[in-house]
């Protein structure tokens, strides 16, 4: 593989980036387990050269590493299963289905003894056909319609997160118009609000979430007044892309107590302490080994229990994009590269044949990616480039800053690994882009599991347009 020479960082470059050794490198903790260059310098991932599916799939492309996919729901399962059996309680998993949702996810993580977790409507009957059992499904959504309650109720979702004082009111009349008792968890707001290395603790947080802690009590004592509502305990989600325990003590902290003034009043079984575990999206993050993660956030709940002289609940958590995140690596092809001149220096611009309607994260929250050269190694010096889309917005940006090799030329293959997560489930059809495939590779073969988008399919839902 071409070393290149080490060469000085432009002052624009933002700092938290080196320049690399190799601009062809694949970071272990970024791409999936399985992915490595061939002999050509192709990048391969479950076996299959990208270069061989770009030539069957056409770009942009997503390609999804079926044995990561299994091979982290396995390690999630375990290390939270281990850590609840160490301190007296048991853990569930729901895997997050906003991250990545499609029948074939859902009969991988359901394979690897994981439950679902929805939020919507859409998604329940994505998770129902995929094979999910309906009583091994959760229901979140701040904003539940009386028609998606009512389906939930009667398809046998096991547990409905409760997020309103409406949402009981609707279920309680649900309930009693078909006969049936509905599991539920109250979700709970901490104050407590984690973001990535840090987190925010306040007495009132401001979000559209759950019910603020104070609240909490009263609308637990309603739930335990309908007849055909069954209260198994406290729900609380902090956030996403989590480095650290502290974020996940302070609010299991906050939440114990309410959980132990509910005891009072009844059996609270459960406890759903959410997900929002981090991942790696560049060479910088360094996300807390899970089995580390489960371990300190099991131990502070176990602690914070025997402080108040009550049972360990039994725990669920829910992981989206600690699953799915870096089996994902989408395919593009270089369009134009244009050099521009900045005051410090000149930017490289690279297009690529996809964008924001592929992935919407860089636009939406000024996400962090990396890329690499996926069709051959590059032999020049790295140079420091943004990767852009195709769309009609300056902010249509893929990659902020990476470096590449210098040789990045019209008709490479560009490879963005760890877009496993909220890149489908956020893709769009803006400027009339089809939105591409999902192909999963696993042992050296490749299936499409959602095909990509036509011309036909654009225009499908046009009623003017007449065939
Ligand atoms: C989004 C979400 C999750 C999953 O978050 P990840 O960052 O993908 O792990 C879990 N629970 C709830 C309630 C959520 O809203």
């Amino acid at each position: 593989m071409p070393r290149s020479v080490h060469s000085a960082a432009p002052s624009y470059a933002p700092a938290w980036l080196a320049v690399p050794d190799d601009a062809n490198d694949l970071v272990a903790s970024v791409w999936p387990a399985s992915a490595h260059r061939d002999e050509e310098g192709q990048i391969v991932i479950g076996g299959v050269a990208l270069g061989e599916l770009a030539r069957i799939h056409g770009t942009p492309l997503l390609v999804i590493d079926e044995a990561e996919v299994c091979t982290r729901a396995a390690r999630l399962r375990d290390a939270f299963r281990v850590a609840a059996h160490a301190h007296g309680t048991t853990a569930r998993i729901y895997y997050a289905g906003k991250a990545l949702l499609n029948t074939a996810i859902v009969r991988w993580v359901l394979d690897e003894g994981l439950n679902i977790d929805v939020c919507t409507g859409g998604e329940l009957e994505v998770a129902l056909a995929g094979g999910a059992d309906a009583g091994s499904i959760g229901f979140h959504g701040n904003n539940k319609s009386a028609a998606e309650l009512e389906r939930a109720v009667d398809a046998g979702v096991g547990t409905i997160i409760v997020d309103s004082e409406i949402e009981i009111e609707r279920l309680a009349a649900i309930t009693a118009r078909v006969g049936r008792t509905q599991r539920v968890l109250l979700r709970v707001n901490s104050g407590v609000h984690a973001e990535t290395h840090d987190f925010l603790a306040t007495a009132h947080e401001d979000q559209k979430f759950g019910f603020p802690l104070v609240d909490a009590a009263a609308a637990v004592a309603r739930i335990r007044a309908v007849p055909g509502l069954e209260f198994a305990g406290l729900h609380c989600h902090i956030g996403s892309q989590i480095f650290g325990v502290a974020g996940f003590r302070e609010s299991a902290a906050r939440v114990l107590d309410l959980h132990e003034q509910l005891l009072e009043g009844g059996d609270v079984p459960q406890l759903n302490l959410g997900g929002g575990f981090g991942i790696a999206y560049t060479r910088v993050d360094d996300p807390t080994p899970i089995e580390e993660l489960a371990e300190g956030i099991i131990a502070a709940v176990a602690e914070g229990c025997a402080a108040r002289g009550i049972p360990v609940p039994a725990l669920s958590f829910e992981p989206g994009r600690a699953i799915v995140g870096n089996a994902g690596v989408t395919v593009y092809e270089v369009g134009t590269i244009k050099d521009v001149a900045l005051e410090a220096g000149i930017r490289r611009y690279v297009s690529v044949d996809g964008g924001m309607s592929d992935n919407a994260r860089t636009a939406l929250y000024g996400a962090a990616y990396s890329a690499r050269l996926a069709s051959r190694t590059g032999a020049d010096e790295p140079v420091l480039a943004r990767v852009v889309g195709k769309h009609c917005e300056s902010g249509d940006i893929v990659v902020d800053h990476e470096y590449l090799p210098g040789d990045v030329t019209p008709g490479d293959l560009l490879a963005v690994p760890a877009t496993g997560a909220y890149c489908a489930p956020l893709s769009s059809n803006y400027n009339h882009v089809p939105r591409p495939p999902l192909v999963a590779v696993a042992d050296g073969a490749a299936r499409v599991i959602v095909r990509g988008e036509t011309i036909a399919d654009l225009l499908a839902r046009d009623a003017g347009f007449e065939r």
